[in-house]
């Protein structure tokens, strides 16, 4: 289960959302508009932020990093800054000399950073327009790439989102090179027992799709896709093993590669139980 200061987080951006519109896509330099925030881009040699936020009295300014070419990134830089404005204690803390310059995008592990990206993930893609919308759509990679062009957001972002809104079971990975840097799992899948967390940091195993494709650069840059059959034991410790569905998108700029494992059918809870009934085991 998610920490409650994520969904707080997350809450906090889906209720400005629902002040300022009432469809997709959100449109967050709107919002900073409305708000009075004035907003700039900065020059797309600036590769060190993804953002700012600034201060002078009552003045509020955003800049918002360029260096990719991409709406759903940019966007999401300015969500990101909107949340710091929003967060309750954020511009005490992060604006006493008057800039915060910010990494957004789900990779710090300052606490600040990750409340700004779940309330940027749940301004630009709030569950009472995401989830409508989710439901009509495929699932899976096709399902993710619609709602990213629906709601104007990166691939990775609307990844992301429908790992925590999906009724399926689902994990979302992010690697670079052979490295999986991140995980999300959908609580479906976080249901199966004995199924353990993907650690940050750790290797790709090396009997997927997903490592097979990563050995080539230009598949990640040129924004190429395989899919595959896989099994969760090749990615997870789990008690048994499932049958599964890996899709794998290379993500271009970013330099990263997008896969989603999806599995059709978990055994019923009545399979589940004797299975649990013929193993011992202990639980804290
Ligand atoms: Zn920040």
């Amino acid at each position: 289960m998610d920490e409650i200061w994520r969904r707080t987080a997350t809450k906090l951006g889906e209720e400005l959302a629902r002040e300022h519109f009432n469809s997709l896509p959100i449109d967050p330099l709107q919002i900073a508009k409305n708000l009075g925030i004035e907003v700039e881009a900065l020059p797309p040699e600036k590769k060190t932020v993804s953002g700012t936020l600034v201060q002078a009295g009552n003045f509020f300014g955003i800049q918002y990093a360029t260096y990719i070419e991409s709406l759903g990134f940019q966007n999401f830089c300015i969500a990101h800054e909107l949340g710091h404005y929003s967060i309750p204690g954020h511009p005490e803390k992060l604006l006493a000399s008057g800039i915060h310059e910010s990494h957004a995008g789900f990779t710090s592990s300052d606490r600040c950073e990750q409340e700004a990206d779940h309330f940027a993930a749940g301004l630009l893609m709030p569950s009472f327009l995401f989830d409508p919308a989710m439901d009509k759509a495929q699932s899976g990679l096709t399902a993710i790439a619609s709602l990213s062009s629906l709601c104007s957001t990166s691939l990775t972002a609307t990844a992301i989102r429908y790992a925590q809104r999906t009724p399926d079971a689902v994990a979302v990975i992010i690697s670079e090179g052979n490295i999986i840097k991140y995980c999300f799992m959908s609580d479906e899948l976080k249901e199966i027992r004995g199924l353990s967390w993907i650690r940050k940091d750790t290797p790709l195993p090396r009997d997927t799709a997903t490592y097979r494709f990563n050995q080539l650069q230009d598949n990640v840059l040129k924004g190429a896709a395989t899919d595959g059959e896989t099994n969760l034991s090749s990615w997870f410790d789990c008690d048994q093993p499932f049958d599964a569905y890996e899709e794998v998108k290379g993500l271009g700029q970013y330099m990263r590669t997008l896969t989603v494992i999806s599995i059709d059918e978990l055994p019923d809870e009545e399979d589940e139980d004797l299975i649990e009934s013929w193993t011992p085991r202990f639980r804290n």
